[in-house]
């Protein structure tokens, strides 16, 4: 009786080709001996990326040598192309070369995780970040902002769920346009197949391939057979081989499932999205992940092309955490004209959204949110710099309304100006922070204040 391992070897590696170009819809090329190559079925290929090859043990196998880097036998290909178990693959298989009396090798390694393995990764926030943020990649880090918040102004009952619940977090349809805020439709989605956006750059894919790669360099489109990525076994399963173009069969929107918010810097250029799912466990999932490893060093500071002139006005910045505390205060300040205020998306400041609030020139820095060791220490490390003054209100309990939390200063903030900021000073009980180095240190230590209001309510 021969089992899975007997029935792939070179001996039958006609037969295997002939299977998987009809499988796959590809075509190879004869190299040499036991060598084929074709355009990768699993990534938009312009070279001749998937090769077939016989390894030591007289196995065909199959390699992407572009953008999948992925490596499988006949299985894993059955696997991926029907989204079944390794089993079934291999009942397949056996079937198509007619062999009644076949053994399953239930201990086969597949590199295809089998289909109810993986769920969705659970994953409340994603940054688009490109790795280079040149003209073309801010242009289309844009253009997908503008584009996702289109499908969500022109779609009002269709993302009604979605509305509903921006309007209980506080943003209702002015922030919405003002914002550009968007919402990237899911994988479930019947239309768009988590491909929105992709699908919307393909008249402009066919042309040209440059088009293509200013989406990806964006970071915007996610390569489905990408075995690097938590979660693969669920991305693979959403390659959509009823789609003729690579790109929409490959692809899916980074963003799919997600509120989109552009993140923009001083002068109102898209420097990054900050994708939410729909859902209250944002900033405690970053908190969570900066613990571990800093996120990133670019700069994500939500709203600080709206707050930019306000704070350099009145040399003080209010900082929340969460994007939705955004909306909560600006609310309030908007009304009172001094919005100068900016979410740092998370409690960890990154360097590069230090060194943009320092060059600010602030002197009151206010925190309302529940800092921890690493936020803290960021925060005073930009007003040491400044020789500025740190003001801690801590965030928001469920019940408390940001004016509540903001009450404090709400009388100081009236009062802003260059000439009238100590009047900051004088509202708040301060207790100073140490941050010498013992007495022995010559150099003063900078300024730094805590101001409590009593109120530390717990994340
Ligand atoms: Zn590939």
């Amino acid at each position: 009786m021969k089992t899975c391992q007997d029935i792939k070897p070179a001996a039958s590696i006609d037969a295997i080709i002939h299977y998987a170009e009809a499988m796959l819809g590809v075509r190879f090329t004869k190299v040499r001996k036991n060598r084929y190559n074709a355009q990768c079925p699993f990534h938009a290929d312009t070279e001749n990326s998937f090769r077939v090859y016989v390894n030591k043990d007289d196995e065909v196998r199959f390699h992407c040598f572009g953008a999948c880097k992925g490596d499988w036998d006949i299985y894993d290909l059955i696997m991926l192309r029907r989204k079944c178990r390794s089993g079934k693959a291999q009942q397949v298989w056996a079937e198509h070369l007619g062999m009644a009396d076949f053994k399953f090798d239930a201990g086969r390694v597949s590199s295809i995780p089998e289909p109810d393995e993986t769920p969705e990764p659970d994953v409340p926030v994603v940054f688009i970040e490109p790795l280079k943020l040149d003209q073309k990649n801010a242009a289309s880090l844009d253009e997908a902002a503008s584009f996702y918040n289109g499908l969500l102004v022109s779609h009002k009952n269709r993302f009604k769920h979605i509305w509903e619940y921006l309007a209980s977090r506080g943003v209702g349809q002015d922030a919405i346009s003002k914002f550009n805020i968007g919402y990237a439709p899911p994988y479930s989605d019947e239309q768009h197949r988590g491909r929105a956006l992709v699908d919307s750059f393909l008249p402009r894919f066919e042309k040209k391939n440059e088009t293509f790669s200013a989406v990806t360099d964006a970071g915007l489109a996610r390569l489905l057979n990408d075995n690097s990525v938590k979660g693969y076994g669920y991305y693979c399963r959403q390659i959509d081989f009823s789609r003729k173009y690579p790109f929409s069969r490959n692809y899916c929107d980074a963003l799919a499932g997600r509120i989109v918010f552009p993140i923009c810097d001083s002068t109102s250029l898209t420097t990054g999205l900050a994708g939410r799912n729909p859902g209250d466990r944002g900033v405690r999932w970053l908190k969570q992940q900066s613990r571990e490893v800093p996120l990133s060093d670019r700069a994500r500071l939500f709203g600080l092309e709206k707050a930019a002139q306000y704070i350099r006005q009145y040399r003080t910045i209010i900082l929340v955490e969460g994007v939705f505390d955004y909306f909560a205060f600006y609310n309030l300040l908007q009304d009172m004209g001094k919005p100068a205020l900016v979410s740092t998306l998370g409690s960890y400041v990154t360097p590069e959204a230090a060194a943009i609030i320092t060059s600010l020139d602030i002197e009151h820095f206010i925190v309302a949110y529940n800092w921890d060791e690493l936020g803290r220490n960021g925060i005073e490390r930009m007003a040491a710099k400044s020789n500025g003054w740190v003001y801690y209100l801590g965030g928001p309990s469920k019940d408390q309304s940001p004016y509540d939390l903001l009450k404090p200063v709400l009388d100081a903030i009236n009062g802003f100006s260059r000439g009238a900021s100590h009047d900051l000073c004088a509202m708040l009980p301060k207790t100073k922070i140490k941050t010498g180095t013992g007495g022995h240190n010559k150099v003063q230590p900078p300024s730094v204040a805590v101001a409590c209001s009593g109120k530390t309510a717990s994340d």
